[in-house]
């Protein structure tokens, strides 16, 4: 279903707009949305709660002929947790849902952190987590925490349905595995196993509501004795994208944990990290803070772990 959308009062010219006027397409479906898309690849765009997309089309950035609207497909909002296959999220699930979730809240804590510290209630009221990978900007919370927690991304284009490492999703600024007909349709995060503890750490410089400097993530597993069998470390907002500590992993995996090697594996965290010169702070300030929030968030995860193991 098509609809014109008035971008502008009849009192204004187009030159004066500040939004290029543009269609609405209406999918009934995802195979709707994604036949829509393959029909129109470089005319028309997705939009979900708009919060970005909005202010690059103000902005400009981007002036789409149509934006298809996805808050229509109801049936893509839903949180779902099962003991043994872990949670389920539809991509139109907004901030604000997971951030309240009961679910998230008992069984994924660190989810609930991350997603409690995106901007502002508005920001949080509006957006989806489909829509903040999608976007792919460097300071999204949502793909350090979902990297972390080793989840998945499920795309649904014309083809069929494909799932992507949540870590590897991501490829640059606003660049992503999806292809021009895909849509994000769910995002998969498994269960905690026991001995298993995850931590998500955000610094802005400004205020609590800021896109932040710095992000950090880690996840690490223990098993009965006390040798870490598993961790998934990741730094966001410093560089194009997340990036995943590999070495300082390779440092902690197969070892009985000690204050001096959490060090050592912080110390080497931002290995390989292109940091990005911007607002929110200078590549080595980003680089040193990521290391200090890395060794708060592996100190908290590994006490958290020896307490219910004690
Ligand atoms: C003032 C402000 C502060 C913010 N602070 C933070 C912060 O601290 N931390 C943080 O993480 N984020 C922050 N954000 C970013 C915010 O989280 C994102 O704008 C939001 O997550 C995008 O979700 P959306 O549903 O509004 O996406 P939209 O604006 O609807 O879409 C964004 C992009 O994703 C595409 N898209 C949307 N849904 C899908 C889908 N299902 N499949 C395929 N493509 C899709 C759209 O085509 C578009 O390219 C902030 C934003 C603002 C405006």
């Amino acid at each position: 279903m098509l609809a014109d959308y008035p971008t502008r009062p009849a009192s204004c010219n187009e030159e004066e707009a500040y939004m290029k006027p543009f269609n609405v397409f209406t999918p009934r479906s995802v195979s709707d949305a994604s036949l829509f898309l393959e029909k129109n690849q470089k005319d028309a765009r997705p939009i979900a709660g708009g919060t970005a997309t909005v202010i690059m089309m103000k902005e400009r950035i981007l002036a789409p002929n149509y934006l298809i609207d996805l808050k229509k497909l109801k049936h893509l909002s839903y949180i779902k947790f099962n003991k043994v296959k872990g949670l389920r999220i539809g991509s139109l699930t907004t901030h604000r849902s997971i951030e309240t979730s009961r679910a998230v809240a008992e069984n994924y804590p660190a989810l609930r952190e991350a997603f409690a510290s995106i901007g502002n209630v508005r920001i949080r009221n509006a957006g989806t987590i489909g829509g903040s990978l999608a976007y792919a900007e460097p300071q999204c919370n949502p793909p350090t925490i979902l990297a972390a927690l080793g989840a998945e991304v499920v795309l649904a284009g014309v083809k069929g349905i494909r799932r992507v490492d949540a870590h590897k999703f991501i490829t640059g600024i606003f660049e992503t595995k999806l292809k021009p007909n895909e849509l994000i349709t769910e995002v998969r995060i498994p269960r905690m196993p026991s001995g298993s503890s995850c931590k998500f750490l955000k610094f802005t410089t400004r205020s609590e509501e800021d896109k932040p400097s710095a992000t950090i993530a880690c996840y690490l597993q223990i098993d009965a004795k006390h040798v870490c069998s598993a961790a998934r470390l990741v730094v966001g907002a410093v560089g194009p994208r997340i990036y995943r500590c590999k070495k300082s992993e390779s440092i902690l995996i197969g070892k009985r944990l000690t204050n001096r090697l959490l060090a050592d594996a912080s110390e080497v965290c931002t290995d390989k990290i292109e940091a990005l010169d911007d607002i929110y702070g200078s590549p080595w300030y980003k680089l040193e803070i990521s290391k200090v929030l890395m060794g708060r968030g592996l100190h908290a995860a590994w006490n958290e772990i020896k307490e219910s193991q004690s």
